[in-house]
């Protein structure tokens, strides 16, 4: 990542450190981070854990979508609260530190009028960056370690991801003073319960924002479809070699090339699918046991989920072998001998409801097309269990349907 003591950012910091006792003041007296939700509450640890999911993988649903989105996002967060949160996405540096002191100051001793000009030169260098690490962070939201031999460790969920203890060492005490200010949700990684559940998501990082600003987002619960004539999904799928991830989150599986959909048109790769428990989509209020989620994007980047239902009964072939290539260690990555063909994951009956939502883990990005296959598949009770014992609730709660139109296949 960025080096940590550039000569210009020491200088730079310098300068800031100059004001130090208005800074302090001000840091220490600053409200609780959390009491404004969309203020990019805490940064630092989107930053510390930047660096290594950046080592990830690129080609991930969360990346082209984080990237699209996130920076109208966090623009339109670019305002005064902004200089609250900083928002400085390049590890705990100086240059991080300095970013957020300069929006602090700026806040607390420019004049009420040019204060948000100042303000806005921060926010918008923050902002440019703060894409470019929601590309890192989204990509390794959905697809999590696609590339193989990298060590996810930052994985665990609830784990603290704070300022790494060799950095913030290297700090003065001012600048520990304002770290420490900042900590509250800021070092934790999301999760489906706890501090970090989902009901903080859209505070934890600045790049999540939208997991609590936006309108369009899912799970929903699938009610009132209109029934049209629907095109059917085109599916073409094929054998193709996986490998396997226990991501933190839940089982992800990152297909090889090779496998489309066309739908409305537009034509879709398959990414990655992977599964939550319950399902997180319900149908008239109804969750199903679990459901796997197939994510594929466009040539625009453009993402479109195929959800698949899925209610305890028969083995499920695609699971077993999924389950069969589980890794031992959340972060490993299981590189499986055989192929998959994701076409026997597919329920017979191939109707579907759609509906326009979001990424249903953080970044939450919005603009996704959903899919979902109105037939459940079935699953065995073993198997059910077997991804219990991993994952026994990795669904997030049903979102707000907004005004939304959902089409289901007459
Ligand atoms: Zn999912």
């Amino acid at each position: 990542m960025s080096p940590f003591f550039h000569r210009q950012h020491l200088a730079a910091a310098a300068q800031l450190l100059g004001s130090a006792v208005v800074i302090a003041g001000f840091l220490t007296s600053a409200p609780a981070r959390g009491s404004e939700r969309d203020s990019g509450a805490e940064p630092t640890a989107a930053h510390a854990e930047a660096p290594r999911k950046s080592s990830r993988k690129a080609e991930s649903e969360g990346k082209a979508k984080a990237v699209s989105d996130a920076p109208s996002k966090a623009e339109s967060r670019a305002s005064p609260t902004e200089a609250k949160g900083g928002k400085p996405p390049a590890g705990d540096s100086l240059e991080a530190i300095r970013d957020r002191l300069a929006a602090r100051l700026g806040a607390a001793t420019v004049a009420p009028a040019p204060a948000p000009n100042v303000v806005k030169v921060v926010s918008q260098t923050t902002t440019t960056r703060s894409a470019a690490t929601t590309t890192a962070t989204g990509a390794a939201t959905l697809v999590a370690n696609a590339s193989p031999g990298t060590k996810p460790s930052a994985f665990v969920p609830g784990r603290v991801i704070g300022a790494s203890p060799a950095h913030t060492a290297r700090l003065d005490s001012l600048q520990q003073q304002a770290a420490i200010s900042m900590a509250g949700l800021e070092g934790l990684h999301w999760s489906y319960d706890g501090k970090a559940g989902p009901a903080a998501w859209g505070n934890l990082k600045p790049e999540f924002a939208t997991c609590s600003s936006g309108a369009r987002q899912s799970p929903i619960d699938i009610t009132d479809g209109i029934k049209v004539e629907l095109d059917p999904v085109q599916f073409d799928y094929r054998p193709s070699g996986f490998r396997v991830i226990d991501n933190g989150h839940t089982v992800q599986v990152n297909v090889a090339p090779g496998n489309t959909i066309e739908v409305t048109g537009k034509r879709y790769e398959l990414i990655q699918f992977h599964f939550h428990r319950p399902s997180e989509e319900r149908i008239n209020g109804k969750p199903f046991d679990m459901v796997a989620h197939l994510v594929h994007r466009n040539v625009e980047g453009k993402l479109a989920v195929v959800a698949v239902l899925l209610e305890r009964g028969s083995a499920q072939s695609v699971v077993q072998t999924v389950w069969n290539n589980l890794p031992l260690e959340k972060g490993d990555e299981v590189t499986a001998k055989g192929a998959l063909d994701l076409s026997a994951l597919l329920p017979t009956d191939r109707r579907y409801y759609t509906y326009m939502g979001s990424l249903t883990t953080p970044p939450c990005s919005e603009g996704v097309l959903w899919m979902v296959m109105k037939s459940p598949v079935q699953i065995s009770p073993e198997q059910l269990a077997i991804f219990s014992r991993l994952y026994p609730m990795n669904a997030r709660p049903i979102q707000a349907l907004s005004g939304r139109l959902i089409k289901e296949s007459n």
